[in-house]
């Protein structure tokens, strides 16, 4: 079996969904103000079953975990309190004999911050899922390239968000590929330290900690970083700019992009085979995409790892991702049906 921990966005998810699990006995539906002074202290719970049909193995069961960690208090003051919050979560886990637990979004810190690291409860193995999401970002952008007939190696691409887990393995990916590659983060020493590991590897590229600055040259973007940018920043970028936007919450408005500008959302994945949530209302409350059967990549990492019997700590720690189990993981995905995902935003479907 495989687990998914993860954690809601936004407070709209979040009032359907714990509306749906009340027992109401004709009680109005909870308004978002009082489910915000409860939410906090709900403990980590098995909210539904979740079955993946593969094409080579058919169905594989697993189990979506509910970290209740707030949407409001994902910044620094709150990492001891979610960390706490992650590891119960993680002994959920172990306690429903889960083998392989993808952590998703900011559950996954537990996996990458030194102090608290953990590889396994019991028999169960955790893994960020870092490895497929970078996989699906490189191959996305492989494909988008050649959709929107712009050269790889006559791009500039920007990596916003260049020294984190996934933006490192993408840079890695990239570097040798592109034109140019351009770096930004907010920490000026890791970022600058990147840069001069690539200029030492003869890679032609440029950092910079103002995002702003880097924008203009930018052919193709992929964005990996945990923040929101200004709204005006997508018009400093050209008309035909391709943008990768894996981060969440999106760093990038998609609403305002120019028709000539393609933004897609990043790191996700089509299950062609399907999958299905019991109960099924989670699929609407919780898993909201604009086409059917698409899934997060760190999500189907644990699912990929348990088809493939592989109950290992596949991703794990800060800056480790190699180019070999990306494209492992990828193969891997891809045999059991699992495959980067069309190009679509908050409007649809791209054509
Ligand atoms: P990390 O925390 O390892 O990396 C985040 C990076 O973003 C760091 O380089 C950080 O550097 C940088 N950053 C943060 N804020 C800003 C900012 N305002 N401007 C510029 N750079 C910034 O995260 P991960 O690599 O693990 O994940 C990256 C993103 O991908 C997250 O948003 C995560 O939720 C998302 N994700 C998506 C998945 C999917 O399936 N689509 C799966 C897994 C993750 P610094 O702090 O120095 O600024």
């Amino acid at each position: 079996k495989f687990g998914v921990i993860g954690h809601q966005d936004n407070w709209k998810k979040i009032v359907d969904f714990v509306n749906s699990i009340r027992i109401t006995d004709g009680n109005p539906e909870l308004s978002q103000a009082k489910i915000k002074e409860v939410y906090g202290y709900f403990p980590p719970t098995k909210l539904f079953d979740i079955q993946i049909n593969s094409k080579v193995s058919g169905f594989v069961e697993g189990y979506y975990i509910e970290s209740f960690l707030s949407p409001d208090e994902l910044g620094h003051s709150h990492i001891w309190n979610n960390l706490k919050k992650t590891r119960e979560a993680c002994e959920k886990a172990a306690q429903l004999g889960v083998d392989v637990v993808a952590l998703g979004g900011f559950t996954s810190i537990i996996l990458e911050s030194g102090g608290a690291n953990l590889q396994a409860i019991q028999g169960t193995k955790f893994t960020t899922g870092n490895t497929l999401t970078a996989a699906l970002i490189a191959d996305s952008l492989v494909k988008a390239c050649q959709k929107w007939n712009q050269p790889l190696k006559d791009s500039t691409l920007l990596i916003i968000g260049s020294t984190g887990d996934i933006g490192s393995a993408c840079v890695r990916y990239f570097s040798n590929k592109v034109k140019k590659i351009l770096l930004t983060a907010r920490n000026p020493a890791p970022l600058h330290q990147q840069e001069e590991q690539l200029k030492s590897e003869k890679a032609n590229c440029l950092a910079s900690t103002h995002v702003s600055e880097l924008l203009p040259a930018a052919d193709l973007i992929i964005c990996v970083a945990s923040s929101v940018l200004p709204e005006n920043y997508l018009d400093l970028l050209q008309s035909h700019a391709i943008i990768c936007d894996a981060g969440y919450p999106k760093n990038l408005n998609s609403e305002n992009v120019k028709p000539s500008q393609k933004i897609y959302a990043g790191g996700m994945c089509l299950v062609e085979e399907g999958y299905c949530f019991s109960p099924e209302h989670f699929q609407k409350n919780i898993y909201e995409f604009p086409l059917p059967n698409i899934s997060h990549g760190c999500t189907m990492e644990s699912v990929v790892l348990a088809l493939e019997g592989q109950s290992l700590a596949f991703s794990k720690g800060r800056g480790n991702i190699n180019l070999e189990n990306m494209a492992y993981i990828l193969a891997a995905a891809a045999k059991h049906g699992i495959v980067t995902a069309p190009f679509f935003n908050s409007k649809g479907l791209i054509n």
